[in-house]
């Protein structure tokens, strides 16, 4: 099966040989070719060139006119909550009048409550609740993306939370990465027993998850008021003897040091990093760790953004991602994330779109076959409306200017 898309207008980020990411200066470089072809051969990119060196020699099963349209890759959303069982929309509501944190946890919010609903949640239940979440962010152009436990915070209910994740990259083209975040909060049983939480995550919950082989990474909410800096190193030590490679919450109220034991663990990500120092941007050089940033949660929550320009100024990559979760970003609209960026982070479109395709794949382990147009990469792919350029999107930002998306070859 060969379909060769002809007329684009502008083919955006494309590479001849695969790259881990970019940082720094590059990040300022999105590699396109204008008047374009791109040729798709079932699941995988074959070839794309420019209109005048489209081969004439192939027969293809189809040819798609794309006049005035741009094709770019689709975004690689490297973390979100997206398993999870009802909403948070009361608690909305209650903030904008005002309510205290505690006065909402006992009206039903936060995300103990959340843990609870969903420890009562069928498998089932959860998995069709989720299902809806991820058909979704597939129609808003995403085609790799992250989900991470941390809802469940019992053994059962996290490993339900996994085998939801798992069921879902089973059935449907998107690929899927599954994360264990059993540290994300302490039960209610386990309130003031923060160190028995933490050893029954280790010695009872994570050797199962290695087990039955439900995630490839380990996450923690190291924070002031939740995980320490030792918990997290703990964590991740155990994590590291079931082979589980970190990707971690840090730096999002607080900087206390979780960026360092990250880049101590070798994480594959730090997210959040809202509160940066110096210091903590100094750590990050010269790493294999991915700066994530997650604008629509301080949107959501109106709180700092992630001081993009003072980091990649400095040399760092960046990855933007959602955060969609039910308590502080609710959405898992990537489009919405790259034009935030822009308008609030000061980051270019250029820097905006490496951060959310190729550094996105890159904080998902997929750098090798998503987050750009390459020969031999999956034939995952955003057809655009027409469009001036690449800079309307996050320009016209809250529109939607995708016409067609393809994820593994295949229009979904
Ligand atoms: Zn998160």
């Amino acid at each position: 099966m060969k379909t060769a898309f002809i007329n684009i207008k502008e083919l955006i980020q494309i590479e001849d040989l695969p790259k881990k990411y970019v940082s720094g200066k590059e990040m300022s470089k999105l590699p396109t070719l204008k008047n374009a072809f791109l040729i798709v051969e079932n699941d995988i990119i074959s070839d794309f060139g420019t209109m005048d060196n489209l081969p004439n020699n192939i027969h293809f099963n189809s040819i798609i006119d794309v006049t005035d349209k741009l094709i770019l890759p689709t975004w690689c959303d490297s973390h979100t909550h997206i398993v999870y069982a009802g909403n948070r929309v009361q608690e909305f509501v209650d903030r904008i009048h005002g309510l205290t944190y505690e006065a909402i946890a006992n009206k039903g919010g936060g995300i103990l409550n959340s843990a609870k609903l969903l420890q009562k949640t069928s498998e089932e239940d959860l998995y069709a609740q989720a299902a809806t979440r991820v058909e979704e962010v597939m129609q808003l152009g995403t085609g790799a993306v992250e989900i991470k436990s941390g809802y469940g915070l019992t053994k059962d209910a996290e490993l339900k939370m996994l085998r939801v994740i798992k069921r879902l990259e089973e059935n449907y083209p998107i690929t899927i990465k599954a994360t264990f975040l059993g540290a994300h909060a302490l039960p209610i049983e386990f309130k003031d027993k923060k160190n028995e939480y933490l050893t029954d995550v280790i010695e009872n919950i994570l050797p199962t998850v290695a087990k039955e082989n439900l995630a490839e990474f380990i996450d923690i909410f190291c924070e002031t008021g939740y995980f320490s800096v030792e918990d997290t190193e703990q964590l991740l030590e155990a994590g590291k003897r079931y082979g589980l490679k970190p990707k971690i919450h840090v730096n999002q109220f607080n900087a206390i040091g979780g960026i360092q034991a990250g880049v101590k663990y070798n994480a594959l990500s730090v997210d959040h990093l809202e509160a940066m120092r110096d210091e903590d941007i100094e750590c990050l050089k010269n790493t294999n760790t991915m700066p994530v940033a997650l604008p629509s949660c301080s949107y959501f929550l109106s709180i700092p953004y992630t001081p993009a320009r003072k980091m990649i100024d400095a040399g760092l990559p960046l990855a933007l991602a959602t955060d969609y979760n039910p308590g502080s970003t609710p959405s898992g609209n990537m489009n919405f994330v790259v034009a935030t960026a822009c308008i609030k982070m000061k980051m270019t479109p250029e820097e905006a779109i490496n951060a959310a395709t190729i550094n996105g794949a890159y904080a998902m382990g997929l750098e090798k076959t998503h987050g750009s147009i390459c020969r031999g990469k999956k034939a995952n792919f955003i057809v655009t409306k027409k469009i001036p350029n690449y800079n309307f999107i996050p320009y016209s930002f809250g529109n939607n200017h995708i016409e067609r998306i393809f994820i593994e070859g295949v229009e979904i």
